[in-house]
C-alpha cells in the first residue's frame, strides 16, 4: 500500500504527473485520493525526498 512520510514531504508537486489515474494532490504536502488510487506504486521513484513509500 502506498504511503505517505508527511514530515518528508515538502509539497513540490513533482509526483503528481506520475500518477496515471491523476489520484495525487499537492495542497502544501502531498495527498493521495485512495478511492482513485489503484496502488501502482508508479509515483514512489518520482518522489526527490523519499516521502512515497511502500508500506
Ligand atoms: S500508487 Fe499509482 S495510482 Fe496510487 S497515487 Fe501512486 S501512481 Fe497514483
Ligand atoms: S514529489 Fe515527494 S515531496 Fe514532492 S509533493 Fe510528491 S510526495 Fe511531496
Amino acid at each position: 500500500m502506498l504511503k505517505i512520510d508527511e514530515d518528508r514531504c515538502v509539497g513540490c508537486g513533482l509526483c503528481m504527473p506520475s500518477c496515471p489515474v491523476e489520484a495525487l494532490r499537492a495542497w502544501g504536502k502531498i495527498q493521495v485520493d485512495r478511492v482513485l488510487c489503484n496502488e501502482c506504486l508508479e509515483c514512489i521513484p518520482n518522489c526527490p525526498v523519499d516521502a512515497l513509500r511502500e508500506d
